[in-house]
């Protein structure tokens, strides 16, 4: 019998595979995962040399690039005053700066912010905050949320519970999930084209249902995961209008738009609104850490706290991270001191100009790009077992699903490697069948 030790000591990438979870993964015909020895501005560097440029900004997060000298230089000055404290009774100035920094920063009047450790978990956090909010004023009945289709919010219970029920990851679980109530994702991407008709089962639900809805949930401007879909700042602004008119509260999931990433520094702005709870993760620390936050407005905040039971109900044990804090610091600081808007726009130009010959594709059903988020949609599924290797071998790191070859690059991406990404985008999707 080899320990697991001996076997990770023989060949720890075979370990790996075989006994460590990758996300979405099969132990049993898992897709090996490419090594990485470290990370330096847009580049990945795999243990045999290769360097990727690379397309993910793991998931969304690193919009400064890896390695920053000033993001480094906050988390070792942070380290050497403490790395962590629990939050329960005790405080630290990171977290009262960064709470006063995304308060600042995010479409007025959020006033109270609440820490937590993933995006999933910030969102369970606002879901529980709406229905605290409603049992405290005395309506117990409003429970459900309401939202749209494509949407992605999480894996974890509450937050699957308003994912897409049918085209997103947890299909399986819906036995077990609350029923929440779904709409169609709107269709219009421009202003221009917007129809009345997109709010009609939103109006219908609310006409009926509003006694028993605690929140209306969604991805403004950009649904991520649930299908990399854009849609019009009309439909946010006639939605917060909806849930104006019905007294119900309006919950934004920023996790992934947050930041800049769709030319505002929240996608909230293109629509002039402000949520009644603002949920913000991945690049709040630049993708260094973990961490998210969940923002809320005075009146939530006091509706949950001046009645009963008077706290709020939740508190995990790495809750304001220390070191987390300080380097989402550091990286609010660096984005906002920095050309982020031209930096965005000038991708959004080199993603039109690199992309546009996929539009040729016949198998390409649409190529779209908002800031720095760059897809082509294909008429069917990619093959996970091939893509990734092919954009491996042409020096990019691009991670498709579903049928969705899509990009999010750091911000500070030049004009040079983004060529490098599309080419490899144009050439690879080309190559399908
Ligand atoms: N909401 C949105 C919009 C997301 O894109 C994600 C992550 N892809 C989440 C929530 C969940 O965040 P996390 O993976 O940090 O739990």
């Amino acid at each position: 019998m080899t320990t697991a030790q001996e076997q990770f000591d023989r060949d720890w990438l075979a370990f790996d595979n075989e006994h460590v979870w990758h996300p979405y993964s099969s132990v049993t015909a898992p897709i090996t995962a490419y090594p990485v020895v470290s990370a330096q501005g847009v580049r990945i560097r795999l243990e045999d040399g290769r360097e990727l440029i690379d397309g993910m900004a793991s998931w969304w997060s690193a919009i400064h690039g890896y390695n920053h000298p000033l993001l480094n230089q906050a988390l070792c000055d942070q380290l050497d005053a403490m790395a962590h404290v629990m939050f329960g009774g005790l405080t630290h100035k990171p977290a009262a700066q960064l709470a006063a920094r995304l308060i600042d920063i995010t479409p007025p009047p959020l006033q109270h912010v609440f820490f937590a450790d993933s995006g999933s978990v910030a969102v369970e956090v606002a879901i529980k905050m709406a229905i605290q909010y409603w049992y405290a004023q005395g309506q117990t009945g409003r429970s459900k949320l309401l939202t749209i289709r494509s949407g992605y919010h999480g894996d974890t219970f509450a937050a699957m519970s308003v994912c897409d029920p049918v085209g997103g990851m947890h299909e399986l679980f819906s036995g077990v999930l609350p029923k929440h109530l779904f709409v169609r994702a709107p269709q219009c991407r421009d202003d221009a084209e917007w129809s009345e008709s997109e709010l009609s089962e939103v109006r219908q639900i609310l006409a009926h249902q509003a006694h028993e809805v605690a929140a209306v949930i969604l991805e403004p401007i950009v649904q991520g995961a649930g299908g990399m879909r854009f849609y019009c700042p009309q439909y946010l602004r006639r939605i917060r209008e909806l849930c104006d008119a019905h007294d119900v509260l309006l919950i934004a999931d920023e996790i992934a738009t947050g930041f800049g990433r769709t030319g505002k520094l929240f996608a909230c702005e293109h629509a002039a609104i402000t949520p009644d709870i603002l949920c913000v993760g991945k690049a709040l620390t630049g993708g260094y850490m973990t961490l998210a936050a969940t923002l809320t407005t005075q009146r939530v905040a006091h509706g949950i706290s001046d009645k009963d039971p008077g706290v709020f109900m939740h508190g995990p044990t790495f809750m304001a991270n220390p070191l987390a804090c300080a380097v989402a610091n550091a990286s609010i600081e660096l984005l906002l001191s920095g050309p982020w808007q031209a930096r965005v726009a000038a991708i959004a130009a080199g993603l039109e100009q690199g992309l546009a010959p996929c539009r040729e594709f016949t198998h390409v059903r649409d190529v779209r790009v908002l800031g720095a988020i760059g897809v082509v949609e294909l008429d069917h599924p990619v093959d996970m077992h091939w893509m990734p290797g092919e954009f491996v071998k042409r020096g990019v790191w691009v991670r498709p699903f579903r049928n969705l070859v899509y990009v999010m690059p750091p911000y500070v991406m030049s004009a040079d490697d983004l060529a490098t990404l599309t080419q490899a985008m144009v050439e690879v999707v080309g190559l399908v069948k």
